[in-house]
């Protein structure tokens, strides 16, 4: 017996609502089974049905088969139509940051270089200062006994295998039923539930054991055989699922090892947390509060710790590489998230110098908050958008907090380089879209993908390049593969529905680039049209982050709707200095009047046509220069969210001494 529906959950059978519709099945006796696109699964497995990837407006069949089918057909459709029907509080799908942001997957950094003796150098990653008590976490790697099991030992295998399933199970109920517990932990928790209870993995496990697996490498096996299959899918939602998927496994393996997890459960207060890495369901029971910095061999400005630490204020230096093992021994370590600098063991004067700067920063701190709410105006009434720069949706809650007048720069890469294929149409409209929503009215600025030969991702083949920087990257990249840039420009399109969506291009040079993108643009909403599929127009603009398109703004500033400063380019370009090469950093100095007199050029070319120009590079939230851009002409200012308030503060104070 079958019936097809049209799926109503918002978002799609994505983890609480696939576990959801799981409970409401394994209520009947009847065998049920989803089924789209011709693959059908068993409608009482979690994680079979998230691997389904089942989207909001789908159709799907139901299929069930038993004494019970009619009632189950008619629960689990009812359930797709109308999801919202019966659903009590725990049911709701879980949000928020910290379960979103396990979405991210960490980015591999360049190793870490040492600098002078007892000081090493990584990404700074999350900015701000911190000195304290090392806290050394590095759990060991489970290896697998690798020993085929005789037949008598099966049977005890596959008990001590269940025992262990059911000890990890009530752990995380008992850590479910914790009051303190945030909605966004619950949410990480709730999931790694579902796929403990779930018998894809206990399943799968099994199966390995009855063949003479011991339980442990049949954990192993299992978990990364389901955690591919989630990597497969085109959703980032999904893809990060394997990790969950390897967090169980882990703690499946510890139990019938009889190991302790090393928890951070007992990080002491301040501590500075050093790790190779940090998974997310550490993440998730981390006491961050408590956590006075983060340092990691893993991960770079955009993989999940950056960002969690980000949207707690908490100081962090990562991609260290393998220098992060000498700090192991280490008892007391600081670190600056602002220049990525970290010193194990300081010095009376260091310790001195780093005790009065994380002082003088929560004095800071405690004094911004009151301009979260703030519009900063000038005196003559015009007002100064301070907007937040992010790279993931998981960073929209941190820009809200901060108080952010929308995002001045939205940098697609990393949802290109999550993964590893190219994100499709479909996904990439959702993300938009989600963005616009979030920041409605205020807009939100989205770059078109700007990658080049320095940082290469999945399904992009690109030159070897002598000069990279100055080689196929930004707009170039994305004119000469109109396959990948229509299927963003057809996504920004489907987005503008739901919200302000601007739209600017990278590494501009020459305005035939601008003329050539209107015309895709054009193409790509005559599809749309044809299609039927709902599209908005959005306003267009430039990044100036090249000589040339200083040189020419007074031009652009004619085609294009607003200019946005993009000084970490610029500044490298005009001084012909690399921007990653610390033997140039002097000379990659934004004050500089070489550069000084670039930004001023363009706010003059854009004032003069009457557009809006704006700043979205790293100078944007620099206090000291704040009151310069702004005399210059410049409306928006877009930056890190934690610099947002003290610029709110910046503006407000220059109205308040009449000064603008
Ligand atoms: C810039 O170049 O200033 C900028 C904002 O872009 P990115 O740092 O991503 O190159
Ligand atoms: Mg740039």
């Amino acid at each position: 017996m079958e019936r097809s529906t049209i799926v109503r959950v918002h978002e799609g059978l994505h983890a609480r609502p696939a576990t959801r519709f799981v409970k409401l099945a394994k209520g009947f006796e009847s065998d049920v089974e989803v089924v789209k696109d011709g693959k059908a699964v068993s409608a009482k497995s979690s994680v079979k049905l998230m691997l389904l990837a089942v989207k909001e407006n789908q159709e799907v069949t139901i299929r069930a088969n038993g004494a019970d089918a009619i009632e189950a057909l008619e629960a689990l459709i009812g359930y797709l139509e109308n999801p919202k029907a019966g659903l009590d509080d725990e049911d709701q799908p879980a949000t928020g940051t910290a379960q979103e942001a396990m979405a991210a997957s960490a980015v591999q950094a360049a190793p870490g270089v040492a600098d002078a003796a007892g000081s090493l150098r990584g990404v700074a990653a999350s900015e701000g200062v911190a000195i304290g008590p090392a806290f050394a976490h590095f759990p060991p790697e489970i290896a697998g006994q690798g020993r085929m099991l005789q037949a008598d030992e099966i049977a005890g295998e596959i008990d001590r295998f269940r025992a262990a399933v059911s000890a990890v199970q009530a752990r995380m109920d008992r850590t479910l039923a914790q009051d303190s517990l945030s909605a966004g932990d619950r949410g990480i928790i709730a999931a790694l539930r579902d796929i403990a209870a779930d018998d894809s993995l206990t399943g799968e496990a099994e199966r390995l054991i009855k063949g003479g697996t011991d339980a442990v490498s049949a954990v192993i096996t299992a978990a990364s055989t389901i955690a591919a299959d989630f990597n497969a899918v085109d959703d980032h939602y999904l893809n990060a699922r394997a990790d969950d998927v390897h967090a169980v496994g882990r703690q499946i393996c510890l139990v019938l090892l009889g190991q302790d997890d090393v928890s951070l459960e007992h990080i002491p207060e301040g501590a500075i947390l050093i790790a190779d890495d940090i998974g997310a369901w550490d993440l998730a029971r981390a006491p961050l509060k408590r956590i006075g910095g983060v340092i990691c061999g893993h991960g770079g400005a955009t993989s999940h710790i950056a960002i969690i630490a980000r949207s707690h204020g908490i100081p962090a230096v990562l991609g260290l590489g393998q220098q992060v093992h000498a700090l192991r021994t280490a008892s007391q370590v600081a670190l600056d998230g602002n220049s990525g600098q970290v010193i194990v063991d300081p010095d009376e004067a260091t310790r001195v110098d780093f005790a009065g700067r994380v002082e003088a920063a929560a004095k800071e701190r405690a004094g911004l908050t009151a301009f979260k709410t703030v519009t900063p105006k000038l005196a003559n009434g015009t007002v100064i958008e301070i907007a937040a720069n992010i790279g993931s949706l998981e960073e929209i809650e941190a820009a809200l907090e901060a108080g952010a007048m929308g995002v001045g720069l939205f940098r697609t890469e990393l949802l290109f380089m999550r993964h590893m294929h190219l994100p499709s149409e479909d996904m990439q409209a959702e993300t938009y879209a989600a963005l616009a929503k979030a920041f409605a009215p205020h807009p939100v600025i989205v770059r078109t993908l700007d990658i080049g030969g320095d940082k290469p991702i999945a399904g992009i083949e690109f030159p070897d390049e002598e000069n990279p920087f100055l080689g196929w990257r930004g707009i170039r990249m994305c004119l000469d593969r109109p396959d990948i840039f229509k299927r963003q420009l057809r996504a920004l399109l489907r987005a503008a529905v739901h919200g302000n969506i601007k739209v600017m291009l990278p590494m501009v040079a020459d305005i035939s680039e601008v003329r050539q993108t209107r015309v895709l643009v054009a193409e790509c909403a005559a599809e749309l049209q044809a299609e039927g599929v709902a599209h908005a127009a959005f306003d267009l603009g430039v990044m100036i982050e090249t000589p040339a398109a200083v040189l020419i703004a007074p031009a652009l500033a004619k085609e294009v709707s607003f200019f946005s400063i993009g000084t970490n380019d610029l500044t490298q370009y005009i001084m012909a200095a690399d921007r990653l090469n610390p033997t140039v950093a002097k000379l990659n100095d934004v004050t500089n009047p070489a550069v000084m007199s670039a930004i001023e050029l363009t706010a003059r070319a854009g004032v003069a046509a009457g557009i809006m120009v704006g700043m979205c590079g790293e100078a944007a939230g620099r206090p000291d220069l704040i009151p310069i851009f702004v005399k210059m002409g410049l409306t928006e200012l877009s930056m890190s969210p934690a610099s947002i308030q003290r610029a709110k503060k910046t503006v407000a104070g220059m109205a308040a001494e009449g000064s603008a």
